[in-house]
């Protein structure tokens, strides 16, 4: 059975998928691993601890996981990558270092933005995490650039998501993968319980105008995850997963998929932007007097199918004017939710405030589990349905 993880991590990122191969393959989505996390501070998960227990150790005992994947390079996506991750050569893997608990973690294949080719600009200047992450992405682009038959070794494994300007990815065809591709591989090799649809990075548009605000803050990641729940029930659960992206992304990527909007269809939504207000509205929530919502930017994130799970990966959200998280975003989410018949999640409330857990959902051929008690199960939702299970890609 495969199952996806959402780790509180405050308002960041850090989920992850295991996949039906007896959970063998793992892709761990963004890291916010936080002083206080490591310090196990009193109310705060030890997430590394957490994430250690799902992840496999390789023949010499070190951890692993088959694909990291960065939505984009902010500190609450990519805290705690060097002190917990082995970056560099595997020759140079540091196996005699702590007591085998302490062993850094290995990322067999690497998944990047096409953001690591930027020149970071004086006002978006990097985090030493992120600098790293850019250091070992170009790493294995140039182990790449310099193997003869384009095969790289696990630990050297890199895939570029989403097309560059200015033909900076026209060379790595055999590791680039382009917006609206669907593809299987994973750490090398076709894998026959997940397939994933490229949503974004949004290439570079022909639109002058449409190029411009994208130039600014179209860098997430978007994807569509696929989940199997066993080899024979493939497509069990629509993983939507998107980065920060905020409401002009979503209003051009509706623009784009209304006509037929199956690649923005989910099962389980990690909302953008840490529940943001910014996702979903070009107005300020505590500033403006009746703020209002994109109706285009809704409808992109309202592709919720039956019993449709939405999570926010964020603080605990009050209802004040704090944003993000945003109370006014949790309301439109919840209603999407509740139209599908589904629930809405924060990974800082799960199970409670006091001693928030990791959030973790099993998909069975049913779609994706709640944990709680309380939620109920996508069987007893069914007749309220309002979308139909779509079919596999391509
Ligand atoms: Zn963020």
């Amino acid at each position: 059975m495969a199952d996806i993880t959402f780790f509180p991590v405050g308002n960041g990122g850090m989920s992850l998928i295991r996949l039906s191969d007896g959970n063998k393959t793992s892709i761990l989505i963004d890291v916010n691993i936080r002083t206080a996390a490591d310090d196990n501070e009193e109310g705060t998960c030890d997430v590394t601890k957490e994430l250690r227990k799902k992840i496999r150790k390789d023949d010499n005992e070190r951890p692993y996981v088959d694909v990291f994947l960065l939505t984009h390079p902010d500190k609450d996506h990519c805290t705690g990558l060097t002190k917990h991750f082995h970056l560099g050569s595997l020759d140079e893997y540091d196996d005699e270092s702590g007591d085998g608990e302490d062993l850094k973690i290995i990322i067999k294949e690497l998944w990047s933005s096409p953001m690591i080719f930027r020149r970071a600009s004086k006002n978006n200047a990097l985090c030493a995490d992120a600098k790293e992450f850019n250091k070992e992405a170009k790493r294995r682009v140039k182990q790449f650039e310099e193997s003869k038959d384009g095969k790289l070794e696990e630990g050297d494994r890199v895939k570029i998501l989403g097309e560059d300007v200015d033909g900076k990815t026209d060379k790595l065809e055999e590791i680039l993968v382009k917006v609206d591709e669907v593809f299987q591989k994973v750490n090398g090799q076709e894998n026959e319980h997940i397939e994933m649809c490229l949503i974004g990075p949004l290439s570079k548009q022909e639109d002058e105008e449409r190029e411009n605000v994208l130039n600014s803050n179209r860098s997430s990641v978007i994807i569509q995850f696929s989940v199997a729940a066993d080899k024979n029930n493939k497509n069990s659960c629509l993983f939507l997963t998107c980065g920060d992206a905020k409401v002009t992304i979503w209003e051009y990527l509706w623009d784009i998929h209304k006509n037929n909007p199956k690649s923005l269809e989910y099962d389980l939504l990690q909302v953008p932007h840490h529940c943001s207000w910014h996702s979903l509205s070009h107005d300020s929530w505590a500033e403006n007097h009746d703020p209002k919502v994109s109706s285009d930017a809704k409808n992109a994130l309202s592709q919720a199918l039956n019993g449709a799970i939405i999570v926010s990966s964020s603080d605990s959200i009050k209802d004040d004017d704090n944003d993000p998280p945003c109370i006014g975003a949790k309301r439109e989410y919840e209603s999407i939710s509740e139209e599908a018949g589904g629930s809405f999640y924060c990974t800082e409330e799960y199970p409670d405030e006091e001693k928030p857990m990791p959030l973790e959902f099993k998909i069975t051929k049913e779609g994706p589990q709640p944990p709680a008690k309380k939620s109920r199960s996508r069987l007893e939702i069914a007749g309220i349905a309002t979308a139909s299970r779509p079919q596999l890609h391509g």
